[in-house]
């Protein structure tokens, strides 16, 4: 039985660089927002390394670190930002009505949705105990890291291929790693990929083991066609195999695409329901950084103050 009840004018749901903005938006607007910040406080920065193309750090910034001033800023200006996880939502009503933690009621004027997107991983023990210390999951975050040196990236879909090209422009080769005998990518980026002369292509290839102690020393990989294995030196392992977005608990509410990922107005962050807003990575799976989540996070908290001065 849930038994606390809250009105809370501007509710926001996930606590990364697009949610954070939202709120400090939100704050300044006075909507006194009240964030719920998810499974993963902070979000997916915090678990990369330096932060090198955010503007305004010139020596760059741990991942952490940032997101860590993102709440200090959003708190310092009046956001509520509490741990603990939104479990289920009903927008059919309004105010509409949100589940925090199983147990209390938010009725909320206005929604905002920065839940975000999670990497999808292979799940080889290995890919864990070096994640950060050489495996990424975001060639565009970490590339710059391992220039002049070889890599070898996993995926075979649009976004291995324009990680592999944006890898292949920093290092010296690209090793691609692809399980079946052909891509999933549309055919430009296939193109793109297979005329590159520093990307070697690795068919119905999977991969074994990622090699090394502290670090990624290499790769070991299995051709699923004859169980050949080979090793190949890299200093650096991207996971190129799609996104999942956290949209699950919007299911039937929301509109969204076969994907899952939250589908809004043109130029606008509005969703097919009136004060639910979407922003970040829940909503754009094109650009996926943290400047641009920041700014559609920006988008929807003028969004709602707007929607809802227009209600009154
Ligand atoms: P996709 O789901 O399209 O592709 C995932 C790829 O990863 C597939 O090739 C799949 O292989 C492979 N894969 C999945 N699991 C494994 C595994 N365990 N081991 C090895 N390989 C695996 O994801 P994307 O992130 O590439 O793209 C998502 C969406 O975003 C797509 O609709 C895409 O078109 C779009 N997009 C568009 C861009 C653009 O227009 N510029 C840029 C980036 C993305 P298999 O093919 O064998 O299933």
């Amino acid at each position: 039985m849930n038994q606390e009840v809250e009105n809370v004018e501007c509710l926001i749901i996930g606590s990364g660089p697009a949610g954070f903005t939202a709120a400090i938006y939100a704050a300044r607007a006075d909507m006194k927002p009240v964030m719920y910040e998810g499974l993963q406080p902070g979000g997916q920065l915090t678990i990369t390394t330096d932060v090198e193309n955010y503007p305004g750090y010139p020596d760059g910034i741990m991942g952490p670190e940032m997101m860590d001033n993102f709440k200090k800023q959003a708190v310092r200006l009046g956001a509520d930002v509490r741990y603990g996880l939104i479990t289920k939502v009903d927008f059919s009503q309004r105010p509409f009505v949100c589940i925090a933690d199983e147990s209390k009621t938010i009725l909320a004027q206005t929604v905002i949705i920065a839940t975000g997107a999670s990497a999808k991983w292979l799940g080889i023990p290995s890919e864990q105990r070096l994640n950060g210390s050489g495996v990424s999951a975001c060639a565009v975050c970490d590339g710059f890291f391992y220039r002049g040196k070889d890599v070898a990236i996993v995926g075979a879909g649009d976004t291995a291929c324009e990680e592999a090209s944006y890898l292949a422009k920093l290092c010296t080769k690209v090793h691609m790693i692809v399980r079946r005998d052909e891509f999933r990518a549309s055919k430009a980026m296939q193109h793109r990929v297979l005329n590159t002369p520093n990307i070697v292509v690795h068919f119905n290839s999977e991969t074994d083991e990622i090699l090394g102690d502290q670090v990624v020393t290499g790769v070991r990989i299995k051709n699923n066609v004859d169980q050949s294995t080979q090793e190949i030196e890299v200093s650096g392992f991207f996971v190129a195999i799609g996104h999942t977005p956290n949209t699950g608990i919007f299911k039937g509410q929301l509109d969204m695409d076969e994907q899952g990922y939250l589908i809004t107005k043109v130029d606008s962050t509005y969703t097919n329901i009136p004060g639910v807003f979407a922003c970040g990575d829940a909503q754009d799976k094109i650009y996926r950084q943290a400047v641009t989540a920041a700014g559609s996070g920006c988008m929807a908290a003028l969004d709602s103050e707007r929607w809802l001065a227009a209600q009154e």
